[in-house]
């Protein structure tokens, strides 16, 4: 048998919707990045949703809009995509990593708590592989602290916690259409917000500062001519991404229920086997378990690269867990003296098995024997 990691979700409705949209010339920012919006807006319920080129992109613009600069700083957890670290450089203010919980590899509040400074500016807090931080906790912060809270939910959309879904509790809450990710639109982003003045700042800064969008223009029966108002970016999603966009979210919930029935067994499967720890989902929280991610306690007999290999010559692929950004190469020289030992040891001893729809039975079944042959 050959598994891999993940696999996109898509099938003719997609393909057809695309198609349609080809041959209906608007190919870029038109109707269909309109309607993707508003049913996105909709579906995460959030009052607007801005669709962008990529999730990387969506932080870039959010810190923008945050007011973030130079000489500002943001905390941000440093176990994550790179790309969340990144987005900060990007607008040339300073990288503060804190620590995350060793359980849910969410950011650990009382570390960011500790590092916030007068010059903190925001808090970037991700939704680790789909399950929730403790978002109000950081809304309080932020609060108190007059700091702007930003979401990194490239991994989250279906997720929900207490109750509403990731996009809902925020202002600047940014999502990832990238195929590794719960519904994908080949690349592409989304940033939900119910704040109108973040709306319109961002839907000028993804099209050059342009201050009469095509579609607008388009549809006036009087000439207008645009005024570039500020230096903006080509962070354009196109109506193709967005046709297929339209469609996955449409399968969006089935698709988090399925993947929750995998994760489920794996949870079944796996919770007699004292040196591993699961993925632990407390109450009022509700992933999408867009990555399963196993930690290997020290005591286990094999170690993670080991069991890696492991697998792999099974025909089971897998991943390290999240990398943490302060050990890559880009940013060892960028700041010193970083001790992050929570983070460090959850990235070195966790692995990622494969978790998709539609995953067969016997692919399951496959994957659980192994696994468990590998590490008992
Ligand atoms: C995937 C990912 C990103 C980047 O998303 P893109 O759409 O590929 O730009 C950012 N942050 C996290 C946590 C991610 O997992």
């Amino acid at each position: 048998m050959k598994i891999p990691l993940a696999k996109p979700y898509l099938d003719k409705e997609e393909a057809q919707y695309a198609y349609d949209t080809i041959l209906s010339a608007w190919v870029t920012q038109g109707p269909k990045v309109q309607e993707f919006e508003e049913k996105f807006a909709d579906y995460v319920g959030s009052k607007y949703a801005v669709a962008v080129s990529n999730c990387t992109t969506a932080l870039h613009l959010s810190m923008i809009v945050a007011g973030v600069t130079v000489d500002d700083e943001v905390i941000c957890p440093s176990m994550s995509y790179v790309a969340t670290a990144n987005s900060i450089r990007y607008v040339g203010a300073k990288v503060v990593f804190a620590e995350v919980n060793p359980v849910t590899y969410n950011i650990n509040i009382e570390d960011v708590r500790k590092k916030i400074t007068s010059k903190t500016r925001a808090i970037l807090i991700v939704h680790q592989m789909g399950m929730p931080a403790d978002i109000d906790a950081f809304k309080e912060l932020c609060a108190e602290k007059n700091l702007v809270l930003i979401e990194d939910a490239a991994c989250a959309v279906g997720s929900s916690y207490k109750g509403k879904k990731i996009g809902s509790h925020s202002d600047l809450v940014c999502f990832s259409f990238h195929p590794r990710k719960v519904i994908t639109t080949g690349d592409g982003g989304m940033i939900a917000t119910n704040n109108e003045t973040y709306r319109d700042r961002l839907k000028l800064l993804r099209q050059h500062g342009m201050s009469v969008n095509d579609r607008v223009r388009h549809e006036s029966n009087k000439v207008i001519f645009e005024d570039h108002i500020e230096v903006g970016y080509n962070y354009r999603m196109t109506d193709i991404q967005a046709a297929v966009g339209i469609k996955q979210l449409e399968k969006l919930d089935f698709i988090v229920e399925e993947r929750r029935k995998i994760a489920f067994q794996y949870h079944e499967a796996f919770k007699d086997i004292d040196t591993i720890r699961l993925p632990l989902e407390q109450e009022n929280y509700f992933s999408n378990y867009q990555s399963y991610s196993i930690y290997l306690k020290p005591e286990c007999k094999i170690s993670r690269n080991d069991l890696m290999q492991t697998l792999l010559d099974k025909g089971i692929s897998t991943r390290r867990g999240i990398s943490t950004a302060h050990r890559e190469t880009a940013y060892k020289t960028y700041q010193e003296n970083y001790s992050l030992p929570v983070s460090e040891d959850a990235s070195d001893r966790s692995i990622v098995i494969p978790l998709y729809y539609p995953m067969l039975q016997e692919e399951i079944d496959y994957v659980i024997e192994q696994f468990r042959v590998a590490i008992i």
